[in-house]
């Protein structure tokens, strides 16, 4: 018995040092991707329930490694904010997805909101309201068409610091979004106090409707409490008709998910919001 529990341990151990082996690897590889082009932005669009018509899309990062393969971002972002990586790749995907949202403008497509994911990295650090408009100012992607995305642990880590630096970014006139909403312990209480625009209803919460009434009535609480609150609702991960019907019933303002489109790339986007729109 000594001995099994000795091997369990062992093989444990070894499983742990891959791990820390593949990480620190990924790590290595990660610096030189952006200068290799081995990263790219994807755009998964997003939908209103009132008019049908596209509103904007999602910048999504991608990493294709000749050495190893597609790695997801969920993988590799947390290797990315560990070794603060995550501030010169997030400028750049701030920048292409700028770049991509003004190309669709330049071709007829207006109104339309580009949304980035920010890093708390990113937020904390001194001038990244600096480095937004900067951004904006090189692309000429008015603010209004831009919105910052940022999941609810990042503010409710640094409440009253985080408060003060998402001000400086509503000052220039983007907008910003609750990211992953329902996930971690914030009330609505306390988003009253941040300047956010929109709330994203985590995708686990959508998966359980039509089968779980908990997840039911989480989003339809969310979605009430975030419209007495004056905030846009936007339903992540919705996969089929029955969660879109619900949504809709409930006044949620859009749904993005593999319903409306799986993630495209800059110019399959442009096309499919084209398509979208009544001539
Ligand atoms: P997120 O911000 O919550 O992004 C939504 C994720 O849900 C994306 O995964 C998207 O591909 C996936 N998704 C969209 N529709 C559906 C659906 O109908 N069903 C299901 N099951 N999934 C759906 P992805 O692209 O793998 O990104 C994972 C996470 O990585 C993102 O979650 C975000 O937190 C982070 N991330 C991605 N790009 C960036 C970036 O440029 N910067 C930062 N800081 N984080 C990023
Ligand atoms: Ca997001
Ligand atoms: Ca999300
Ligand atoms: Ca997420």
């Amino acid at each position: 018995a000594k001995a099994a529990g000795r091997r369990t341990w062992m093989r444990y151990d070894d499983s742990m040092e891959a791990s820390i082996r593949r990480r620190a690897t990924l790590a290595g590889a990660l610096h030189k991707a952006l200068d290799r082009g081995e990263l790219r932005v994807v755009y998964q669009p997003r939908q209103s329930l009132a008019t049908a018509r596209i509103t904007g899309a999602e910048a999504l990062l991608r990493w294709s490694s000749p050495e190893h393969g597609e790695i997801a971002p969920d993988e590799f972002i947390p290797l990315a904010e560990e070794n603060g990586m995550i501030l010169e790749i997030g400028e750049w995907v701030l920048r292409e997805a700028c770049l991509a949202l003004q190309r669709w403008r330049q071709h007829g497509l207006g109104g339309l909101t580009m949304s980035v994911n920010m890093s708390v990295l990113q937020l904390l650090r001194g001038d990244f309201a600096g480095v937004v408009r900067r951004v904006l100012d090189d692309t000429g992607v008015p603010p209004q068409a831009l919105e910052l995305e940022l999941t609810e642990s990042v503010l409710m880590a640094n409440a009253a610091q985080t408060a003060l630096k998402l001000q400086a970014f509503r000052e220039l006139g983007v907008s910003l979004a609750i990211d992953d909403f329902g996930t971690g312990y914030s009330s609505l209480a306390y988003l009253k106090r941040l300047p956010i625009t929109t709330i994203k209803i985590d995708r686990t919460f959508i998966a359980d409707l039509g089968h779980d009434p908990e997840g039911a009535a989480i989003t339809t609480t969310v979605i009430a409490m975030a419209h007495g609150l004056g905030l846009n609702v936007v339903a992540e991960g919705v996969e089929n008709q029955v969660q879109a019907d619900f949504l809709a019933l409930h006044h949620c303002d859009e749904i993005q998910g593999y319903w409306v489109s799986r993630p495209l790339d800059a110019m399959a986007c442009m096309a499919f919001i084209r398509n979208r729109r009544p001539p």
